[in-house]
């Protein structure tokens, strides 16, 4: 009705818009119906009419603690829109609003209630004099509610419409009226009025192009309509609410506490399978976060409920079957959407099972130091690392009598907010980042005519340097060319873009990439060789052709490729990514686990045996329903125009692309992969070589086998022979190495017993050894002593630069007056270092190995001194 409605105004009607934002890095999810619309707003793109109306999908997880509690919030919604660019304005957005709400819906006009800025007087009048509503039921309300701004750039108030669903539903609290947070006076439309630029420091000034925004929530309008108590109770989202409390045994309306567990499941699973049917995949960051944390936010809740086992893929084919009607996308991509829910459901409660587990041990650790609280760190850390949730910690510690320290959570919790919001990035309402090419005329536009031919010739409509629009590009200078026509293939749908050069007879210019602009222009990025080139002159475009031609080859293979995928592993197979240059292609896909060797052998050989048929390549276009119905892919989150066009290689394969292509799939030569790894979860990679750059592939490799047999002194053939012997030697050397040092170590004992000396009556054994370690020292110092048998040993060695040092020496040695301590002691600053120890045993180290002969000297006059005494 809304977009009848809305239609009959002259207004177009557009399809909703992905849920992943499109060239717009200011944005997660899209969360409202302006949010995809931003560049027809900004004027960097020419809308298709200055009047468009949508129903638009909508996450919102800023929402998420509202969910359940409230009955107006969900982080899914539908919201519907009308707006203008540069058009209508206030009058008669204020004028249809009320017609559309009192005539078109027939809600009771005594029970709805406008707000307005509370300096925006126009609006004001409008509704008391234009719709004839009572001044006392109009609302003025401050910047915070009815001002809508971000940062600097465009601007303005707004007007909200409220509906008053009775006193049953209010808080009861006095002064509960339009604005109370309650769920009595619910907003259901806003307004905005774009008019203001701000510039950043609260200097408001007129938009030259004022714009109309609005919002209205599907779900909350119907509440109104039905009349009943919440979201969740309107017949569409009932079907779900009732299907949840099948599955978990409990009836809805029963039990407080159980019903917000349904409603958070409900809503939950309705963003899931929305999210995945727009291609975003679990993940610990970004989008993939928040799908990871709404999916397991509602498998949490189905195990508060007592659900055993997984549940949530049955509830997304409820999701699937209400809502495909309006978003086809669900039904398209279902295989694929309840298979990453049930394995993302799987992991989950694998997670939670080693969250108890260290659960238990952190019990363990309190009942020893005898505390009751777990430490908010750790509960925090058992959410944040775990995926465990607070709710649960707490549940399970209360059965035993322990608590949590909530505060202490929230301390940390909130500390990692700060640390969020800080690299957040700052942007303007419109989220944009300026640069140079959003200052080009926005009706510039080229038209790309290099599907059949390479070279050609056109107009100059706009030189840019770096960061200014210029009227010329002179040698030397790096910038951007955009032509009225184009045979340059700009980067997109993975394929890279063509480069090239553009030239006059004086002029030259080097293109190093091809990029798309907003508003359907095309540059041509690169430097100025020779010459100049002027705005208004004509130039030759000329794409390098071997590049194009190889970079083609890679994309006809991508799509043989994907067709082999879908025969070998199943149709839950869909393209999730591709990159396609001259040198490889790379290709992400859906799949949950490692292909195997014979999988991957199977996909190469389907592919080769498709370039063996020399299937004709042919494209044409059609309109995406046409396209469809003959079997097209489409790609997630892909914005399709009025026409399509459609790539054919024989029977085999059949895609929705607009990259270019060989003529015959026999010109790939031939295939092969040459890694397969996981990029994500249920996301695999594929890279792949074909023609050029596989036989270059394999010319290395070959190089690289015969260098290495060079090296061998054999050949390639009998390298691995070869290596297998080599180590077999290498063996059988070690073993021989070993047995020759065990046998050094022996003789180096049994020569040194020639430097016994005899002081007094005492043997003395004082040698000098290569690279011994302390621990070593000791060993051989035991063994010298027992050839002794009766007598001192002292031992250096000097190891890395430095000197160890032991003295030992037997009973019999020690009544007769020797101590190995105070030997060490007086022998060890010749070493350069310090030490000393027992009678029977002592060791130091030392900086200087020069100093060891004389210290070893002068260990016999110690000893003699010792002995004398
Ligand atoms: P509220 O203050 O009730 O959260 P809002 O001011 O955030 O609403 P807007 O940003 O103005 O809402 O969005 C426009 C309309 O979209 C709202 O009037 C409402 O009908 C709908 N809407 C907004 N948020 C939600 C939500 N979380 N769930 C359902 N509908 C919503
Ligand atoms: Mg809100």
């Amino acid at each position: 009705m809304f977009l009848d409605f809305m239609e009959s105004k002259g207004h177009l009607k557009m399809k909703s818009f992905s849920l992943v934002p499109h060239n717009d890095n200011s944005l997660l999810i899209i969360n409202s119906g302006m949010a995809p619309l931003k560049p027809y707003f900004t004027g960097q793109e020419i809308p298709p009419r200055r009047r468009v109306t949508t129903c638009q999908k909508c996450i919102r997880t800023g929402d998420i603690e509202n969910i359940g509690k409230t009955a107006r919030h969900g982080t899914f919604f539908e919201m519907l829109g009308n707006f203008s660019f540069g058009d209508y304005f206030k009058k008669e957005a204020i004028a249809w609003s009320w017609e559309f709400l009192t005539q078109v819906v027939g809600l009771d006009p005594d029970r709805l209630y406008p707000s307005v800025y509370e300096d925006d007087d126009e609006a004001f009048e409008l509704w008391n004099k234009q719709q004839g509503i009572p001044a006392e039921r109009i609302f003025r309300f401050g910047k915070e509610d009815n001002f809508w701004e971000h940062g600097s750039g465009p601007c303005g108030p707004c007007s909200e419409i409220y509906y008053d669903r009775g006193e049953k539903y209010g808080c009861g609290k006095p002064g509960c009226t339009v604005g109370c947070d309650c769920d009595r006076y619910m907003e259901v439309w806003n307004n905005v009025f774009s008019q203001f630029n701000n510039d950043g420091h609260g200097h408001y000034t007129d938009l030259i192009q004022k714009n109309i925004d609005t919002g209205m929530g599907l779900e909350r309008l119907a509440v109104a309509v039905q009349d009943v108590d919440s979201i969740f109770d309107v017949d569409t989202l009932r079907a779900l609410t009732d299907h949840v409390g099948e599955v978990a045994h409990a009836v809805y309306h029963e039990d407080e506490k159980k019903d917000v567990s349904i409603r958070i499941i409900t809503d939950h699973i309705r963003s899931v399978t929305f999210m995945i049917s727009d291609g975003i995949m679990p993940s610990n960051e970004g989008r993939g976060y928040v799908l990871r944390r709404l999916l397991r936010r509602a498998a949490r809740h189905g195990r508060i409920l007592g659900i055993d086992g997984l549940f949530l893929s049955e509830l997304a084919k409820v999701v699937i079957a209400t809502s495909k009607d309006g978003y086809p996308e669900l039904e398209e991509k279902k295989e694929m959407i309840l298979k990453v829910i049930s394995e993302e459901e799987n992991k989950f409660n694998r997670t939670i099972d080693q969250g108890l587990t260290i659960l238990e041990d952190l019990e363990a650790a309190m009942k020893e130091e005898g505390k009751t609280t777990l430490d908010g760190a750790d509960a925090f850390k058992l959410y944040d690392t775990y995926g465990f949730p607070l709710d649960l910690t707490k549940e399970i510690l209360e059965e035993k009598g322990f608590d949590v320290d909530e505060e202490g959570f929230k301390e940390n919790m909130e500390a990692q907010r700060q640390a969020a919001r800080k690299a957040r990035k700052t942007t303007n309402y419109m989220g944009a980042d300026v640069t140079v090419y959003q200052s080009i005329d926005p009706s510039v536009t080229s038209k790309f005519v290099g599907y059949d031919k390479l070279v050609s010739d056109s107009k100059i409509l706009v030189l840019t340097t770096e960061d200014e629009i210029v009227e010329a590009l002179t040698d030397g200078q790096n910038g951007t060319i955009i032509t009225e026509e184009t045979p340059f293939y700009g980067t997109m749908g993975g394929q890279q873009g063509d480069i090239g050069v553009i030239e006059t007879e004086s002029g030259s210019f080097t293109v190093k990439d091809t990029i798309h602009l907003q508003g359907g222009k095309i540059g041509h990025v690169g430097t100025m060789t020779k010459g100049m080139l002027t705005q208004g002159e004509t130039v030759t475009l000329k794409v390098d052709e071997k590049n194009r031609q190889l970079t083609s080859k890679n994309h006809s293979a991508t799509h043989v490729l994907q067709k082999a995928l879908r025969m070998v592993l199943g149709s839950h197979v869909e393209q999730a990514g591709s990159y396609v240059s001259k040198d490889r292609l790379r290709f992400d896909f859906t799949h949950f686990q490692a292909m195997t060797k014979e999988e991957l052998a199977k996909v190469e050989e389907i592919v080769n045996d498709q370039i063996a048929a020399a299937l004709p390549v042919v494209t044409k276009e059609t309109t995406i329903d046409e396209a469809k119905k003959m079997g097209a892919m489409a790609l997630f989150g892909e914005k399709y125009g009025s026409t399509v066009r459609v790539v054919c290689m024989g029977d085999f394969s059949l895609e929705l692309c607009g990259g270019t292509h060989v003529s015959n799939t026999a010109a790939i030569n031939c295939f092969k992969i040459i890694s397969e790894s996981g990029i994500a979860a249920g996301v695999r990679r594929i890279e792949a070589l074909t023609s050029e750059g596989l036989i270059h592939y394999y010319e290395k490799l070959s190089a690289d086998l015969a260098e290495a047999s060079a090296a061998a002194k054999t050949t390639p053939d009998k390298l691995t022979e070869r290596i297998e012997t080599m180590q077999g030697e290498i063996k059988a050397l070690q073993s021989e190495n070993e047995k020759l040092k065990n046998q050094m170590a022996k003789d180096a004992v049994g020569n040194v017993m020639d430097q016994v000396v005899e002081i007094n009556g005492v043997k003395l054994l004082a040698v000098a050894l290569k690279d011994t370690g302390m621990n070593e020292l000791r060993n051989l110092g035991d063994q010298f002593k027992e050839k002794l048998g009766n007598g001192v040993v002292v031992i250096a060695s000097a190891a890395d630069g430095k000197v160890n040092l032991m003295a030992t020496a037997t009973d019999e040695a020690i009544k007769a007056g020797a101590h190995a301590g105070n030997l060490i002691k007086g022998i060890a600053a010749l070493v350069g270092g310090g030490g000393g120890g027992r009678p029977n045993m002592a060791q130091a180290g030392g900086k200087n190995p020069d100093g060891i002969q004389a210290a070893l000297k002068k260990a016999a006059e110690v000893l003699k001194d010792q002995l004398n005494k």
